[in-house]
C-alpha cells in the first residue's frame, strides 16, 4: 500500500488542498490521506502552468504531469468549474480566467446580467481530478458533476468563487449559505475525489 503522506495536491491553491482534505477526512479508506501542499515543501520563483486543454480532464492531466514532474512524487489535480446550459457551458474550463483580477462578486454580477432574459438557470460544477505517479508512469483520471441552478441573486459568504450563487438540486440555499459540510458531501470535488479513490483501490494503489 502506498504510503498515504507521499501525495501531494498539484495546485498552487490553498482553498482547493484544503477544501480536499476536508472531503478525504470523510471518506472510509485504509488509513487516511492528507494531500501536502507542494509550495510547503519547495520554494521556486512563479510556477505557473499553462492549462491551454479544451476540457476539465485535459486540463486536470497537463497540472498532474507539470507538477508530478516538478516535485517528482505522486500527485493529485483538481480541474474544476462552472457551466451554464444557456449561455452554451459559459464560463466552463474558463472559470477561473472570465474577468481575471475583479471579484467574484463583480463576476457573478456580471453572468447574472447575462442570464437576465433566460427561463433555463440550470447549470452544474464540474471537477476532473488525476493521479499522476511520475516514477511509476502512472496516470488516473475522472470527472464528476454536481448539478443546480443560477439563483437570481448572490447570497451567502461561506466556500469560495462562484458557491454564492450556485443552488444544488434539491436545495433552496445556495452553496454560499450551506455549511461546507453539506457542500462537501455533494459536490463535484467530493464525487471526482472519491471516484478517483476507487480507481486506485481497483488499481491496487492504495
Ligand atoms: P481551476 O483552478 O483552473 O480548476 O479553476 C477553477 C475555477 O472554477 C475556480 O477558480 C472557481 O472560479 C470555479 N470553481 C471550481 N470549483 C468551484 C467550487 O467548488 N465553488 C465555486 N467555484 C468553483
Amino acid at each position: 500500500m502506498k504510503k498515504m503522506d507521499e501525495i501531494y495536491l498539484a495546485s498552487s491553491n490553498k482553498n482547493k488542498v484544503r477544501e480536499i482534505n476536508e472531503i478525504l477526512e470523510n471518506i472510509e479508506i485504509n488509513g487516511s490521506i492528507n494531500l501536502k501542499y507542494i509550495f510547503d515543501e519547495i520554494e521556486v520563483g512563479d510556477f505557473d502552468v499553462d492549462e491551454c486543454g479544451e476540457t476539465f480532464v485535459e486540463n486536470s492531466i497537463i497540472k498532474a504531469l507539470a507538477y508530478g514532474k516538478l516535485i517528482n512524487k505522486p500527485v493529485i489535480s483538481d480541474d474544476s468549474g462552472l457551466s451554464i446550459v444557456a449561455l452554451d457551458g459559459f464560463p466552463g474550463i474558463n472559470s477561473a480566467r472570465f474577468m481575471k483580477g475583479e471579484s467574484y462578486t463583480k463576476k457573478m454580477e456580471s453572468i447574472l446580467s447575462l442570464l437576465k432574459n433566460k427561463e433555463d438557470r440550470s447549470a452544474f460544477f464540474a471537477c476532473a481530478a488525476t493521479y499522476y505517479d511520475p516514477e511509476k508512469n502512472i496516470l488516473l483520471s475522472c470527472q464528476a458533476e454536481v448539478y443546480g441552478k443560477i439563483a437570481y441573486e448572490v447570497r451567502g459568504n461561506n466556500g469560495f468563487g462562484y458557491d454564492p450563487f450556485f443552488i444544488p438540486s434539491g436545495y433552496n440555499k445556495t452553496f454560499g449559505e450551506l455549511p461546507k459540510e453539506s457542500k462537501n458531501l455533494i459536490s463535484h470535488r467530493a464525487k471526482a475525489i472519491k471516484k478517483l479513490l476507487i480507481l486506485l483501490k481497483s488499481a491496487k494503489i492504495l
